[in-house]
């Protein structure tokens, strides 16, 4: 059954006001669920670079054991050659196992010095990591405190937020898709979320510029949609301030 404008504009008035309650509940809640989120990123960046400076450690381990075995096969090199040297012929044979030899501890130096450097590596690395590990034990603190304030404010606001979304809803089925969808994409748009004012005082509810009062006419007709021609909000109806003075008194 096709309903009428003014039915649809009694819908957009009522999702408006149920969507208005929503945004306020949300307000509330304030900067905390971004806090949240920010605070987990930077946790999970943490993680990250600690995975990544333990498996530098590992290489560097792996790295300081390669190179011990091979200072002890230099080794076992230069004692066969040493052996050898007690059995020469001659000088020259001397003089040329003497070169060999004393290449292998070139190469043990060599290595000391790489095993060396790797556990200086190492313990830079460490450091690094207690240093972020220190960070990430503040954050988490911090974490837990901003997830518990947050949780209470929603513990607070909950009962009611399940019922404002179950009443909006029910509200927004009535609506056609197409109208829902633009009222939607208008709200987005709007800072203060209002998609659906009145004309108050003579004026759009959204941005407070003048309504013709010809066009306050067609408005209160409720024949069709009309939109502010300052701010696109959907004027759904207008607000008769004689009658408002009136009944609060
Ligand atoms: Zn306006």
């Amino acid at each position: 059954m096709e309903i009428t404008v003014s039915q649809k504009l009694d819908i957009l008035l009522k999702l408006q006001a149920l969507d208005s309650k929503l945004d306020d509940i949300v307000k509330m809640r304030g900067d905390l669920p971004e806090e949240i989120r920010d605070l987990e990123d930077d946790l999970a960046g943490f993680e990250t670079r600690i995975g990544k400076f333990d498996a530098d450690i590992q290489t560097l381990n792996d790295e300081i054991s390669g190179r011990k075995n091979a200072i002890k096969e230099c080794e076992k090199l230069i004692k066969k050659y040493q052996d050898q040297q007690s059995n020469v012929r001659n000088n020259r044979e001397f003089d040329a196992i003497s070169k060999e030899v004393e290449l292998q501890q070139l190469e043990i130096q060599l290595a000391e010095k790489k095993i060396k450097e790797a556990t200086a590596k190492i313990e830079t690395r460490k450091s690094e990591i207690d240093t972020i590990k220190a960070s990430l034990s503040d954050r988490t603190k911090d974490l837990e405190s901003k997830k518990g304030e947050l949780q209470v404010l929603v513990a607070e606001s909950q009962e009611e937020e399940q019922k404002l979304l179950k009443e909006r809803e029910k509200v927004q089925k009535q609506l056609e898709e197409r109208l829902y969808q633009s009222y939607h994409r208008l709200r987005s748009n709007l800072k203060n979320g209002l998609a659906v004012v009145m004309v108050k005082r003579d004026a759009c509810g959204g941005c407070f510029n003048t309504v013709p009062p010809q066009r306050q006419a067609d408005i209160k007709e409720k024949k069709k949609i009309i939109v502010c021609e300052h701010c696109g909000r959907i004027l759904a109806d207008v607000d008769a301030p004689v009658l408002e003075v009136a009944s609060k008194k």
